[in-house]
């Protein structure tokens, strides 16, 4: 391997323009010129008022206060002179499914109590005083009944010996999952959910963000639901101990009923190639108060296009690509939305999904993670972001109403979780990354507020994703090489040191397994192939000729290699086939696979807790599932990525899915 990598690095800087053994790209991609004008437009304070106006709205995915929202945003960008928006509209109703996602049913909640009756009186909750205390999709009515405790309450053994029919449920569990055991399965009237001890035992007045996530078919059958902070929780737990009568009275005023999904896109047409998109993408869902998830996100994409926008109109940026910027309902707009554009991989070029972004790191506590894209993907864009925040930690910048921490902020492995999953899908194809912050011990709860949110976060992260994106909107030629130039010293400066017991002698023998560092070359992270990535991508659809060159022969070199895939070995391994688009929705919101598995979903729930990082080797499974690698080459790109596996496990969630009809299996290759 050391010699085919050496033998690439003395190719592509043969092929390099300025062909010289001292090429030295420039430090920073993003001229100093452009990045300053970037820096001088962009306000922190402008974005934080932008979050302060999306936090007056109760914005819960498919439901009129998300569209609300959504309404604000579009006159808010019409103010700001920025007209050329389009709002793409989808029906969900907790039955209708994009993919294997089903579309949350929608709800009007406008007013809500929860007051212990006995032994003792105290108001918990009063809905919309505190928003997150009412459980979002709580049905409307009026109850009262006694309280008793089923622990978790996410299993059946919790119920055994109780009975909660015509009762009010006090569990710790989810509250999905809770609702749907004791309220719709047992008869209960409604749900009270308090968080476990161990979960942020500094805060017991916070108040945790849940859902009942309710299907269409149970809307009718629903009870209410009331999330107790921990304190709340304590009281009635003591009193239920001493063997006291507890009993509750609840109020809601909310409506359950069918919704719509709004994906509202802005656009900065590109001159020369308006086909070509660059796109930043933040989900303007969650609740009233959540600050930093994701008004901030939203917040900084409205203070981008009004970057945009001026920088434009006074000439100081030509776009000769198209920017689009996105404000989504998280993963359930977004899969509808590449459901409808399943082209999208032949127009955009990057995603940069901005998913908390303002956080003040003294009050939080947390730095940015900008998440590459997974191994299955391997890109340019990595290399690219990490130059651009590298340039945006130097110029330090600060806002004047904001602070002056430094810029903590670290370039991670792929981490999932929010819409960038979606687009790195193997089925959709475009690289996204991810910048946000974490941890946040405010993180969907009462604390996630405005007075967290600091304008000179809100600036760095704005100023970075701008120019990230200007640069790719307007990269040419010899900007490209630079980027390809980069991506190649990243990757060669990341090679671990390759170590395997028995592999001299294995070598000597003429035949040795690859190295899982080798497997994850031949399965495209590694340099050869992210250089190749970066020109192919950046330069579609006209090639250019001196990259052209370099590209092919970088191509051919690539079939040097002097170990064995271990797949070689194991002959007629079928092809499995995807038929379908986007991550595996598999929860208590998106219950669809769990229900069409049956039984066979419990080695499902086995896996995920034996097995770290379960999700994401699920998420890798399917995303190496091209329809051209064998089972066995899918398992040996798990296994480069992931390590060692339980025998049988990637065969098992392809065969399962099978089940399913979500893959099919062709014959195998011919040899
Ligand atoms: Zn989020």
């Amino acid at each position: 391997m050391r010699r085919t990598v050496l033998l690439l690095a003395s190719l592509l800087l043969a092929s390099l323009p300025l062909c010289s053994q001292t090429y030295a790209p420039p430090k920073y991609l993003v001229s100093d010129e452009m990045f300053k004008a970037v820096a001088a437009e962009y306000s922190g304070s402008a974005a934080k008022e932008n979050v302060k106006g999306i936090t007056q709205f109760h914005r819960i995915q498919a439901s009129p206060g998300y569209t609300d929202a959504r309404k604000w945003v579009v006159n808010r960008l019409n103010e700001l002179g920025v007209t050329d928006v389009e709002v793409e509209i989808f029906p969900s109703d907790g039955r209708i499914r994009y993919q294997t996602y089903t579309g949350p049913l929608a709800w009007t909640p406008r007013a809500a109590e929860l007051w212990v009756e006995a032994p003792f009186r105290a108001r918990l909750c009063r809905f919309p005083e505190v928003p997150m205390c009412l459980t979002t999709l709580s049905n409307g009515g009026e109850w009262s009944g006694e309280v008793v405790h089923v622990g978790r309450g996410t299993s059946a053994a919790d119920y055994e010996g109780k009975d909660v029919k015509g009762k009010v449920v006090l569990a710790s569990g989810y509250a999905a999952a809770v609702h749907r055991l004791a309220v719709i399965g047992r008869g209960a009237l409604g749900v009270l959910i308090y968080p476990t001890a161990t979960d942020r035992p500094d805060h017991p007045d916070m108040v945790r963000y849940n859902g009942l996530w309710l299907k269409w078919e149970e809307k009718d059958k629903a009870g209410f639901g009331f999330q107790l902070s921990r304190a709340q929780g304590d009281r009635l737990l003591v009193a239920l101990a001493s063997g006291q009568w507890v009993r509750v009275r609840a109020n809601v005023d909310a409506t359950l009923h069918a919704g719509q999904l709004d994906v509202l896109s802005a656009f900065f047409r590109g001159s020369e190639k308006p086909d070509q998109e660059i796109i930043l993408i933040a989900h303007l869902d969650h609740p009233q108060w959540s600050a930093n998830d994701n008004a901030s996100g939203s917040a900084a994409l409205i203070e981008i296009a009004r970057t945009l926008k001026k920088l434009i109109d006074e000439k100081k940026v030509t776009l000769k690509r198209t920017i689009r910027l996105m404000w989504v309902p998280e993963h359930s707009g977004t899969i509808a939305w590449l459901d409808k554009h399943r082209d999208i991989k032949e127009h955009a070029i990057a995603v940069l999904n901005l998913d908390m972004v303002g956080e003040d790191l003294y009050q939080t506590n947390s730095r940015l993670r900008i998440a590459r894209t997974p191994d299955s993907l391997p890109s340019f864009l990595n290399d690219l972001v990490e130059n651009v925040a590298a340039q945006t930690a130097a110029a330090n910048l600060t806002d004047p109403a904001g602070t002056k921490n430094l810029f903590h902020y670290e370039m991670t492995p792929y981490d999932p979780g929010s819409d960038h999953d979606m687009f790195n899908d193997g089925m959709v194809g475009v690289p996204a990354l991810m910048l946000g912050h974490w941890p946040d011990w405010t993180h969907h709860t009462s604390e996630d507020t405005p007075d967290k949110v600091d304008p000179s976060t809100l600036k760095r992260v704005g100023v970075l994703s701008t120019a990230a994106a200007v640069w790719l909107s307007q990269a040419h030629a010899s900007e490209l090489v630079s980027l390809a130039y980069l991506s190649y010293r990243n990757t060669m400066t990341g090679l671990p040191p390759v170590s395997l017991p028995g592999w001299t002698e294995a070598i000597q023998e003429g035949e040795r397994p690859c190295t899982s560092d080798e497997l994850r070359d031949l399965f495209g992270l590694q340099a050869a192939q992210r250089v190749m990535v970066a020109i192919e991508a950046v330069a579609k659809p006209e090639p250019i000729p001196d990259v052209q060159e370099a590209t092919e022969t970088l191509g051919q070199s690539l079939g040097e290699w002097d170990c064995i895939p271990v797949s070689t070995g194991k002959l007629k391994s079928p092809v499995p086939k995807r038929l379908f688009l986007g991550p595996l929705a598999d929860s208590y919101a998106s219950t669809w696979f769990s229900e069409q598995l049956g039984a066979g979903h419990a080695w499902w729930e086995e896996q995920s807790e034996k097995i770290p990082k379960w999700d994401i080797l699920v998420y890798e499974t399917l995303n190496f599932t091209d329809g051209q690698r064998s089972l066995a080459e899918i398992e040996d790109a798990v296994r480069a990525e992931f390590g060692d596996l339980p025998d049988g496990a990637v065969e098992r969630i392809l065969r399962d899915l099978e089940k399913v009809k979500l893959v099919e299996f062709t014959p195998p290759k011919p040899e």
